[in-house]
């Protein structure tokens, strides 16, 4: 992977598409993914984003975006008056286009430095999504926050490995274990499975889910991966070896089944697709 160091001039971007009615604004302190290689690299929307990638294969590249807390302090006053303006609150989603905890945030600390300027000018609503179950080390920084924070921990099912796919960011058990141990710590944890890949078990999931999490989100990759018919995730790997791992599983109507499953067991704690990440739990 070719990692490079960069500055960006505006770090927070106002959101359109999917996550407009999620959060007022996306940052992403890191262009390209460190995980792009990984499971959830196959499926991710990202990789199909030309203006990110400039040609380069996804998971080939790495921009540490050195600034992007003096670009979040230059900027929050001037976004969150825009925000309210647009007549709602100034939300922020870190990350829709890389993870914050990519295994290089160990030696850059960008998501770090910019969770400590979130301290002295938070958000109104942070949601932090990741794959890596190494968001746990931070649960003392993620605390301070706590306000205003929600984590977001993707799951998306109870296989670690589907044939011929790449291993997960984290295994499914390690996951599970920083959800636990963030929430011990008195953060917001929700679990977002998303895409919905089999589940196994989906009963002994969800109960697992509703032990360590506050709530689920559940979302299929038609919808969810920015296309109404999940045609970007068509062209890839995943659909093929979803069906070869349990049949139907690329239909809606399985992500039906299984938000009918989550609501017996988590009642008025289950969100779906952009509703849910927005907040919307039945
Ligand atoms: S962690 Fe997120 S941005 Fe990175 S490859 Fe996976 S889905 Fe894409």
């Amino acid at each position: 992977m070719r990692i490079t160091e960069t500055s960006v001039k505006r770090v927070l971007t106002r959101t359109s598409g999917y996550l407009r009615g999620v959060t007022s604004h996306s940052l992403q302190p890191y262009r390209g993914c460190g995980f792009g290689n990984a499971l959830c690299g196959e499926y991710c929307y990202v990789k199909h984003n030309t203006y990110v990638t400039r040609g380069r294969a996804w998971g080939s590249f790495l921009e540490v975006r050195t600034n992007a807390a003096a670009s979040y302090l230059e900027s929050v006053v001037r976004e969150r008056k825009w925000a309210r303006r647009e007549g709602g609150e100034f939300g922020v989603f870190l990350s829709s286009a890389t993870d914050p905890f990519v295994p290089q945030e160990k030696k850059y600390g960008v998501t770090q430095s910019v969770l400590r300027a979130m301290i002295d000018e938070p958000p109104d609503t942070l949601i932090v999504q990741t794959h890596a179950a190494t968001v746990a080390n931070h649960a003392e920084l993620l605390s301070q926050l706590k306000a205003c924070a929600r984590v977001h921990i993707t799951i998306e099912s109870d296989r670690d490995r589907l044939p011929g796919l790449p291993a997960p960011a984290s295994s499914v058990e390690s996951r599970f274990d920083a959800a636990r141990a963030l929430r011990d710590a008195g953060l917001t944890v929700v679990i977002t499975v998303s895409p919905l890949l089999p589940i196994e078990n989906p009963r002994a999931f969800f109960t697992r889910c509703a032990g360590c999490a506050e709530a689920v989100i559940i979302d299929h990759f038609i919808g969810g991966d920015g296309t109404e018919t999940g045609s970007r995730t068509r062209r890839t790997r995943l659909p093929d070896v979803m069906e070869s791992v349990e049949a139907g599983t690329t239909e809606l109507a399985y992500r039906e089944e299984m938000v009918a499953i989550a609501r017996e067991i988590m009642p008025g704690r289950v969100g779906v697709g952009a509703r849910g990440f927005a907040g919307e739990f039945a």
